[in-house]
């Protein structure tokens, strides 16, 4: 029997009601990772006026919870007018920094928000790899001491890692790490391939061996897992991204433009969008073609239709990170039996134990036709 925030989710999305919105401010950030994936805007990004009225645009639409997120929010000038403007509205606010900005009074100012959760990234346990990933001098430091001056103030944090070959010796520091501030922490290992198209964002992914010492059971995804659904993720259902250009794209993942809040309302986008009612009506398992021959369908939790799209155009394909995932998960419960491999991965011609090369992904850049 599911629980009234289950039926809830289940009816919202049932009705198309786009409950959860995303919105990147801004691409402006004040580190710069080795990973970040983020495409420089070439527009402008939205005025002040134009994101308020897009927040009243978003609530009539039914949207509960906003997530500002960037680049790093805190560059951006519109961020405590924009989220001050949300809560006023009525949104339950989350919120994505990397926390190295925060001074006692931007602080005050965000604990202000009461925000239902910071999210922060906690990239590294150690000063040398933290800013050997963000390219800048004391980000751990900087981050750690924004971290706290959260804390002191009651705002509820919670740390993200990402897991890449560079940080990766230092996993377990980083749950200790977590520990010890007394914070909730996730880890992941899915790199976002760079949205212009390139290898740089991509190359630092995992492969599959590394995932499999890691136990990659443990790891978090967007997925729905292997039970059986209907869906393997939920995009296109009840939830969207904003650019900080105004256009709307399906998740962070999957960058097929909708439409641009410039030129239409949210209402619009969000009801009439083509590409949204071909994925509520076929982003299903009976139309994942490849998928559904797979040896590892069972052990398969994380495919994403974004990552899909971005490798090969297709949604509806799978994505040579949700194999190695599987791949890795199969190694793990039988560590006596051979890997399978997978029909995306034979197609690509690789080996069971071999790590795929993000280089030899074709990757698809953003393409702003609607
Ligand atoms: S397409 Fe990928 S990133 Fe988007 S909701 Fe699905 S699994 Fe998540
Ligand atoms: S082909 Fe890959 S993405 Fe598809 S079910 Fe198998 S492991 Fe998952």
């Amino acid at each position: 029997m599911d629980d009234h925030y289950t039926r809830l989710l289940k009816r919202l999305h049932q009705e198309y009601v786009p409950y959860h919105v995303i919105w990147e401010l801004t691409h402006h950030c004040n580190l710069d990772c080795v990973m970040c994936y983020n495409a420089p805007v070439t527009r402008p990004e939205l005025a002040l006026a134009e994101g308020c009225s897009v927040l009243d645009q978003l609530a009539v639409a039914g949207a509960l919870r906003l997530t500002l997120t960037g680049g790093e929010v805190l560059t951006s000038p519109h961020f405590f007018p924009l989220a001050t403007y949300a809560r006023q509205t009525g949104f339950a606010l989350n919120i994505k920094t990397n926390a190295t900005l925060l001074t006692p009074d931007t602080a005050d100012r965000l604990a202000a928000l009461e925000p239902l959760q910071v999210d922060v990234s906690l990239l590294a346990a150690t000063s040398g790899t933290a800013d050997r990933i963000t390219q800048r001098r004391h980000s751990l430091e900087r981050a750690l001491r924004g971290i706290s001056l959260l804390v002191e103030r009651d705002v509820p944090v919670k740390l993200n890692s990402l897991l890449m070959e560079i940080n990766l010796a230092e996993s377990e520091s980083l749950v200790s790490l977590a520990r010890s501030l007394g914070l909730p922490h996730e880890q992941f290992v899915k790199i976002s391939p760079d949205d212009q198209g390139t290898p740089k964002a991509a190359q630092h992914q995992l492969g599959r061996e590394a995932m499999t010492r890691l136990n990659a059971m443990n790891l978090s995804s967007c997925g729905q897992g292997s039970s059986p659904t209907e869906r393997t993720c939920q995009v296109g259902m009840g939830s969207c991204l904003i650019s900080p250009d105004g256009i709307v794209y399906p998740c962070i993942e999957l960058r097929i433009p909708l439409g641009d809040l410039r030129q239409q309302t949210f209402a619009e986008i969000w009801q009439n969008s083509p590409h949204l009612q071909q994925l509520r009506l076929s982003h299903t398992r009976p139309h994942l073609h490849t998928c559904a021959t797979c040896e590892l369908i069972e052990y398969c939790e994380g495919r994403c239709a974004g990552l899909a799209f971005k490798e090969s155009g297709d949604w509806l394909a799978p994505d040579t990170l949700a194999c190695h995932q599987a791949q890795a998960r199969f190694a793990h419960l039988h560590s006596d039996r051979t890997i399978p491999t997978t029909p995306h991965l034979a197609k690509l011609n690789l080996a069971s134990d071999a790590v795929a090369s993000p280089r030899s992904l074709h990757v698809h850049p953003i393409d702003l036709t609607f």
